[in-house]
């Protein structure tokens, strides 16, 4: 730390992405990339784009608006485009939260939720899960606070009912709820139409999961108007040409070619099943998940004891070093063959 640093800032502590390790190569089941490429015509719109480069890109992004207003269904008016889905969350936290409009997520969630907070000074509850990682609706109708929901969660891939959804958003009128649908194409129900109904409804998605693009760093939001007014707000006062040329480019490509992404989340679904269903049978317990990964434990071995197992062998999983969940993994879903080494590894382990 410098002598520099705003006092804002000392205590300050920021988010740890998975690792991403550079001494040999690792079969990567740790950061919820896919682990198929982008299409074919993404290469081939990036490719034409390159000759492009020296100008700045649309800060409207009016192209890719258009396109994603008429995948889901929507108006180019409803839709705000960030750089990843973590630039959204950055804006919602910044523009929709201070001392007088608390914040509350999960206790166990995506860990940025909780490094914005800080970040921003905010008033904020972690709401604790049940004990079997499921959210208790009740603790989020009619408190009148700002909310943020990862739908399905995160590490635990859990999802809510668009019914308990629906209870959250219509209790809290006042306030901005916000669900993070990082996963959501993996199985999970969408709450984008309820966005006609609400106006405090904040719908955040990303490329980075289910359309390969977590290199590329595109995001999107779905929501009223006037919400998407206020982070576009925040966006010129930040950084206007948010999303560079190639992006954007790739972002449109993936549209016209969106069955191959479908495709490959049902064979993304396809493994976690198979996967689920080879854990349990080597006695995990593997809790229900409808997103590209896993999270489990099993009474025969500690949660950071196999974590560190695979890695010797090649095999990079999550493991969070947190209360509740220390004895767990996540897992993120690869191809079968990916999947089938990591079962073998997994019975080394245990010796079986
Ligand atoms: C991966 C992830 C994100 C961030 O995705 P980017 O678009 O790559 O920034 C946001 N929310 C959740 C719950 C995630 O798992």
């Amino acid at each position: 730390m410098s002598r520099f640093l705003s006092d804002r800032f000392k205590a300050l502590e920021a988010y740890v992405p998975g690792e991403q390790p550079k001494d040999m190569k690792y079969i990567k089941l740790n950061t919820n990339e896919s682990p198929f490429p982008p299409s074919g015509l993404v290469y081939k719109r990036i490719c034409e784009e390159i000759e492009k480069l020296e100008l700045y890109p649309d800060p409207e992004v009016s192209g890719l608006k258009q396109k994603l207003a008429d995948f889901y269904g929507v108006l180019p008016e409803n839709i705000f485009i960030s750089n990843g889905s973590d630039e959204i969350l950055n804006f919602s936290f910044m523009a929709f939260c201070d001392k007088s409009r608390p914040v509350v997520f999960p206790d166990i969630t995506y860990g940025f939720y909780k490094v914005f907070a800080d970040l921003y000074a905010l008033d904020y509850e972690e709401i604790p899960l049940s004990g079997d990682f499921t959210v208790n609706i009740s603790d989020y109708t009619g408190i009148g606070k700002n909310i943020v929901i990862a739908n399905p969660n995160a590490p635990t891939g859990l999802s809510i009912s668009l019914s308990d959804i629906e209870k959250i958003v219509s209790s809290n009128p006042g306030n901005i709820v916000i669900i993070d649908e990082a996963y959501v194409d993996f199985g999970g129900e969408s709450a984008v139409k309820l966005t006609k109904k609400y106006n405090n409804l904040l719908v955040v998605m990303t490329y980075s999961k289910s359309r390969s693009m977590a290199g590329a760093r595109l995001g999107f939001g779905i929501g009223s108007a006037e919400i998407i007014k206020d982070l576009e707000k925040i966006k010129y006062s930040t950084n206007p040409y948010n999303i560079n040329r190639l992006t954007i480019a790739a972002g449109e490509a993936a549209l016209d070619e969106s069955e191959y992404y479908s495709d490959n989340c049902k064979k993304i679904i396809e493994n976690r099943e198979y996967t689920a269903n080879k854990l349990k049978k080597l006695g995990f317990e593997v809790l229900d998940s409808k997103a590209n990964f896993l999270f489990a434990r099993s009474d025969k071995i500690g949660g950071k004891e196999l974590y560190l197992a695979l890695k010797s062998k090649g095999i990079l999983v999550r493991h969070f070093e947190k209360d509740r969940i220390r004895e767990y993994n996540r897992i993120t879903i690869g191809t079968k063959e990916q999947m089938d080494s990591f079962i073998k590894a997994v019975c080394g382990i245990l010796g079986e």
